[in-house]
């Protein structure tokens, strides 16, 4: 596995692949990998020649009083990790040369930054999209693999690509849990004793969502209320939202049809946690 942390080094890499006709597959992630992570790159090995898979956390898609400075980071593990997964090329820009002094030029979105996370986190989705460009231009992937855990960003990559044209096939990996249920993350590591028990409560609120609505309720109010009174059952937990809403448009629905998206944002002492599922 190669490493590669200089911008121009990247591009000129994804050239020569480029040029030799290989398929380029691109996991972007902010490190700290766990079984999530690592079954992006399991998908991502079948989907073309050269798997390249980037660490960074990006400064720009955390709020100012977000965990950027404590989220936390392993490269050492991270690399073997990454090694022992058959990844080809880690790619870990810093932040000073993504970002150099004088940056200016951002990506952003009318509509879906308008709904769910984006709500509590502004300019969440700029920094996302705005960092995917990047990572994009210089990655130069064919194929590009992203979890359904963060269902909004997902939403917001694969309108972006549709409407600027990238060419780039946009693919999605299921959440991966933990044997109890709650959804893998970086985040995770936050949870004290306590917590760590109340977190799983959003995937018992998720499943019991899709349990009333296998028994035929079809109407948002009762689902939403049920799932909030599931949630505030458990010590250290607190709301930001709970959403019955379209997968594409994101924009909140009163009844569950074919294919609606319930999601999640609670916050479990001060670490919030996000998870979602397609109901019907
Ligand atoms: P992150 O490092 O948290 O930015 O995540 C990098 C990628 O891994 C994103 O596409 C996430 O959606 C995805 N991811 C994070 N957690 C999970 C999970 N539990 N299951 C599947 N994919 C995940």
């Amino acid at each position: 596995m190669t490493i590669i942390t200089d911008i121009t080094s990247m591009q000129k890499k994804s050239d020569s692949l480029r040029l030799a006709a290989k398929r380029i597959v691109f996991v972007p992630t902010m490190g700290f990998f766990h079984e999530g992570h690592l079954s992006l790159m399991s998908l991502g090995k079948k989907l073309g020649d050269h798997q390249v898979v980037s660490i960074f956390v990006n400064p720009a898609q955390f709020g100012p009083h977000e965990d950027f400075w404590r989220y936390p980071r392993a490269f050492e593990r991270d690399r073997m990790m990454a090694e022992s997964a058959g990844v080809d090329t880690l790619f870990c820009p810093e932040a000073i040369s993504m970002y150099a002094p004088g940056h200016e030029t951002y990506a952003y979105l009318e509509h879906l930054p308008r709904h769910l996370c984006g709500l509590l986190r502004p300019n969440h989705f700029q920094g996302v999209a705005t960092v995917i460009v990047k990572l994009f231009n210089i990655v130069k992937p064919h194929t590009a693999v992203f979890g359904e855990k963060d269902y909004q960003q997902l939403a917001v990559i694969r309108k972006m690509s549709r409407d600027l044209n990238f060419g780039i096939d946009i693919v999605s990996g299921h959440i991966v849990r933990e044997s109890d249920g709650l959804a893998m993350s970086s985040r995770n590591l936050y949870l004290s004793g306590e917590e760590r028990c109340s977190a799983i409560v959003l995937s018992e609120a998720l499943a019991a969502a899709q349990n009333d609505v296998e028994r035929g309720e079809k109407n948002a109010r009762p689902l939403i209320s049920r799932a909030k009174d599931i949630i505030l059952s458990r010590p250290h937990t607190r709301v930001d939202y709970i959403s019955l809403c379209d997968p594409e448009t994101l924009e909140d629905v009163d009844e569950v049809g074919r294919k609606t998206l319930m999601a999640l944002a609670v916050y479990v002492g001060k670490t919030r946690l996000i998870d979602n599922a397609i109901l019907g």
